[in-house]
């Protein structure tokens, strides 16, 4: 049987969108000079990042000036981190953060530690979600920035970001959030959630890869990242990507102007996808909050099921997935936010993230239900853990009656 290709792993990055494209063409073709030049070629460059600023930070509930346009999320995620707490040193050099983070801040967060610095991981409950309360008690007189996922990129799970951000600031603390996922998928009005930093990225909402953003409420010290020319109002040297910004102000455009449509079609489809493999795969379990999740993503783990067999079989049949996260995929560990919602090695070595786009149709998600319902069970007539199981359960059931 043939069948299109199912696209379930939007969490990695998504496809551009052809109004995107159309709206980077002239910046390649015709107005390609550089933002900084005082000629005419330069000045149009220059009024087009103006404008992709400004439709951005309306459609963020940010100042234009509060926006800075960046590579990549993760380039976002080290600067909020690295150079704040490098800026405050003098006020103290504890660092907070979360054990469900993405690898862009729990790496950086490593490179702290290596550094003298100190980090506090936070732990979640099984639903991956931080304790307002155990974050409080965490604070501490030299604790300068504290840093929290908005929506986790592989459970899903939704942080209550205006009440972590509220905390920290009655103790004086900084707050950044890693908003990547959330960005063009749910309304983000940044000045009302009361965050002093905010990443995004691009490539998470139909832009390209390789363009993001950081937020810096205004009054905060922060350094360079990299060091250069005075782009940025100095804060980010290297010359403005001016074709993928104005491709990433489009995509915004596109995601606010769809976003309720968009948000209803995909929980709808979620909840569609997780409530017919939970009833009809035996043994397979929902990771990450059943209702305070990201409108797209489903994580489920299947008892012995294997994580990258599942997607190899999946990817036969047309559908491709991820197992953990895209970054993690290549390791053989399993990962480190499944297992810090507690789940046991192997089941979290079972898991699928299936995370859906716009494009996703409701007979994409029974197409694939029919897939997994096929593939786990051919894998667990190849486990032998699974027929001791299963020998072991009757044994139990014998005994019993
Ligand atoms: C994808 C992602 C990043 C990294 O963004 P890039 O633009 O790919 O560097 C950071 N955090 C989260 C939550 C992500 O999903």
């Amino acid at each position: 049987m043939t069948h299109h290709t199912i696209y379930l792993d939007n969490a990695a990055t998504t496809p551009v969108a052809p109004e995107v494209v159309q709206e980077m063409l002239p910046y390649f073709e015709t107005d390609w000079g550089n933002p900084s030049s005082l000629y005419e070629l330069g000045q149009r460059a220059h009024s087009a990042l103006t404008d992709a600023r400004e439709r951005i930070a309306a459609h963020l509930g940010a100042r234009a000036q509060d926006i800075y346009f960046t590579s990549c999320g993760t380039e976002s995620n080290n600067w909020a981190i690295k150079e704040t707490m490098f800026a405050y040193r003098e006020k103290g050099r504890h660092f907070i953060t979360s054990a469900t983070e993405h690898h862009a801040t729990a790496h950086s967060a490593l490179w702290l530690e290596k550094r003298g610095y100190e980090v506090t991981y936070l732990e979640v409950d099984s639903d991956g979600l931080v304790d307002p309360e155990v974050f409080r008690r965490a604070l501490r007189p030299d604790t300068t920035l504290a840093s929290i996922i908005y929506g986790n990129n592989e459970i899903g799970t939704i942080q209550p970001i205006r009440e972590l951000a509220a905390i920290a600031h009655e103790a004086g603390v900084l707050f950044h959030t890693d908003a990547v996922q959330v960005v063009g998928h749910l309304p983000v009005a940044i000045e009302e959630l009361g965050v002093d930093f905010l990443s995004a990225s691009g490539h998470k909402f139909n832009a390209p890869k390789g363009v993001g953003l950081l937020y810096i409420r205004r009054g905060i010290k922060t350094k360079s990242f990299l060091d250069g020319g005075a782009q940025e109002r100095k804060r980010r040297a290297g010359t403005e990507n001016v074709p993928y910004i104005m491709g990433m102000a489009r995509a915004l455009d596109l995601s606010i102007q769809h976003l309720d449509e968009r948000r209803e079609h995909a929980v709808e489809l979620r909840d569609h996808l997780i409530a017919r493999v939970l009833a009809e795969v035996p043994y397979s379990r929902l990771n990450g909050h059943p209702a305070l999740r990201l409108p797209g993503n489903a994580n489920i783990s299947f008892e012995f099921g294997e994580g990258e067999s599942l997607l190899l079989m999946l990817e036969q049949k047309g559908v491709l997935a991820s197992s953990g996260s895209a970054c993690a995929s290549g390791s053989l560990d399993p990962s480190h936010v499944l297992l810090a919602i507690g789940l046991p090695h192997e089941i979290a070595h079972g898991s699928l993230r299936m995370t859906l786009g716009h494009e996703t149709s409701r007979e994409d998600i029974d197409y694939t239900v029919e897939a997994i319902k096929e593939v786990v069970a051919r894998l667990r007539t190849m486990s032998p853990l699974y027929e001791d199981f299963l020998a072991g359960r009757k044994a139990v059931s014998a005994v019993k009656s």
